[in-house]
C-alpha cells in the first residue's frame, strides 16, 4: 500500500486482531427505534434489564453524589469495595471493580492472553468471549454444546469444556446461569469441573445472573474462591440491582489476580455516581429482593403463554428466555418492532430460529404474548 492509499484508510492501521472482530450487537434502544419508526408507548425486553429499576435509596445517592461530578471519583471505589467486602465475605483485595462485569472480561482477556495463547468458551456462552479474547490475537477454542433435544438444550457441555482445554489455554469462561440461554449448572457438576480444569487457566465464573438462578439450584462460585485460586467469579449490578445504565461489576478472586487486574484497570473506571448508586443498593437489598421474586414470579407465566403459542422454550434461570420461533424468526422480531416491542435475534449465536426475551413486568408479558400470537397467525 503506498503511502496516499494508507492515509485514505485509517483504519488499515489497527492491530489486524481488532479489525478481524464483528462488533457486539446490543439490543435495539427504544429511542432508535422511536426514530426509525415514529411510534411510541415502546417496551423493550431485548437486554435483561431489570424493569422495577434501582432502589429509591441507590437513586437517591446518585442524585447526591451529582453535585461532586466535577471531581475524580475514587479511583479504589474504597468505599464500595469495603460494602462489597462485607456483602460477599471476601476482603477488599480480591475485588476488582469494573465498569460494568464486561470492563472485567476486557481486563481478563487482556491481563492473561497473548497470540500464544487460547480460550475455551462454550458454544452458546455469552458474545462477549471470543470479542475479548479475539481482541488479543488469542485462539479461541469453542466447546461443543448440550444438543437441541438435552434437558438443558443449547446449555453448557461441562466435559467438552474440560476436553477443549489445551496447554497453551490461560482462560475458560462459564457463564451461569448463561445468556442467552439461561440454562444452568449445579453445584456438584460444576465444582467437578472446575477440580478438572488444570492449574495453569484461571476459570472466569460469570454469574451476571446469579441472583435469579439460587431457587433453581444454579451453583454460587463464590464458596469455592479459597479452594481454587485459579477461579474468578464475576458479578454485577446491571440486572437484579436495576443499575445497567451506571456500569458498574466486580470480580471477587485470589488477592494475586486482583492484584493483577489493578495494575491494568484504568484509573477512574467505575463513575462516582456509579460507586454512590452500587453502595446504596448493596445497603439496601429489599427493593432488589422484591425485583427478582417478581421477575421469578413472572417467567413461569410467560414461559407457559409461549408454550401455549406452541412454542419450544429453553428452561431459564436467569430473567429472559430463550424461545424457538422458527424459520420466521427474523420476520417476527421485525413484526415485533413495528407494534413497539423490542426483543433479541439470536442468529449471531447460531440460533437463527430463535429469540431471546427478557421478562417485563406482567403488563409488558401480556402485550409481547398478545402481539406474537399475532404474528403466528399471520404466518400461518
Ligand atoms: N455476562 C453475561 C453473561 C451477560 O449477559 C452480561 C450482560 N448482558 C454481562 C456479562 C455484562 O454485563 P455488565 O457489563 O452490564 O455487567
Amino acid at each position: 500500500m503506498n503511502d496516499q492509499a494508507r492515509n485514505a484508510h485509517p483504519g488499515a492501521l489497527a492491530v489486524a486482531a481488532v479489525r478481524a472482530l464483528s462488533p457486539y450487537i446490543p439490543g435495539k434502544p427504544i429511542c432508535e427505534l422511536e426514530r426509525e419508526l415514529g411510534i411510541k408507548d415502546i417496551i423493550k425486553l431485548a437486554s435483561n434489564e431489570n424493569p422495577y429499576g434501582p432502589a429509591p435509596e441507590a437513586l437517591a445517592a446518585m442524585r447526591a453524589a451529582l453535585g461532586e461530578v466535577e471531581l475524580y471519583p475514587d479511583g479504589s471505589s474504597h468505599e464500595l469495595r469495603a460494602t462489597l467486602a462485607r456483602h460477599t465475605g471476601f476482603p477488599p483485595e480480591c475485588l476488582t471493580l469494573g465498569n460494568g462485569s464486561n470492563d472485567l472480561l476486557v481486563l481478563l482477556a487482556e491481563s492473561f492472553l497473548t497470540p500464544a495463547h487460547s480460550a475455551v468458551y462454550s458454544q452458546y456462552g455469552f458474545s462477549i468471549y471470543p470479542l475479548v479474547i479475539s481482541a488479543t490475537g488469542a485462539h479461541c477454542c469453542v466447546a461443543p454444546a448440550q444438543p437441541a433435544d438435552a434437558a438443558m438444550p443449547y446449555g453448557h457441555d461441562l466435559d467438552a469444556i474440560v476436553r477443549s482445554v489445551r496447554a497453551d489455554t490461560r482462560l475458560v469462561f462459564i457463564a451461569n446461569p448463561n445468556n442467552p440461554t439461561g440454562t444452568w449448572e449445579g453445584a456438584e457438576a460444576l465444582r467437578r469441573c472446575i477440580e478438572r480444569l488444570p492449574r495453569h487457566t484461571l476459570v472466569v465464573l460469570d454469574e451476571a445472573y446469579f441472583e435469579y438462578g439460587r431457587g433453581c439450584g444454579s451453583a454460587d462460585g463464590l464458596q469455592w474462591i479459597e479452594a481454587f485460586p485459579n477461579l474468578v467469579v464475576l458479578r454485577t449490578f446491571s440486572k437484579a440491582y436495576g443499575l445497567a445504565g451506571v456500569r458498574v461489576g466486580y470480580a471477587v478472586s485470589h488477592p494475586e489476580v486482583a492484584d493483577v487486574m489493578n495494575r491494568l484497570r484504568p484509573a477512574f473506571n467505575v463513575n462516582s455516581v456509579a460507586q454512590a448508586g452500587a453502595k446504596a443498593a448493596l445497603e439496601h437489598p429489599a427493593h432488589a429482593e422484591r425485583a427478582v421474586a417478581a421477575t421469578l414470579a413472572e417467567l413461569p407465566r410467560l414461559a407457559r403463554g409461549l408454550e401455549s403459542l406452541g412454542l419450544a422454550v429453553v428452561p431459564s434461570a436467569a430473567n429472559f428466555l430463550l424461545v424457538r420461533v422458527g424459520p420466521r424468526a427474523g420476520a417476527i422480531y421485525q413484526q415485533l418492532l413495528e407494534g413497539g416491542v423490542i426483543v433479541r435475534p439470536v442468529g449471531g449465536y447460531g440460533l437463527p430460529e430463535h429469540l431471546r426475551i427478557t421478562v417485563g413486568k406482567s403488563e409488558h408479558n401480556d402485550r409481547l404474548l398478545a402481539l406474537l400470537a399475532r404474528c403466528l397467525e399471520e404466518g400461518r
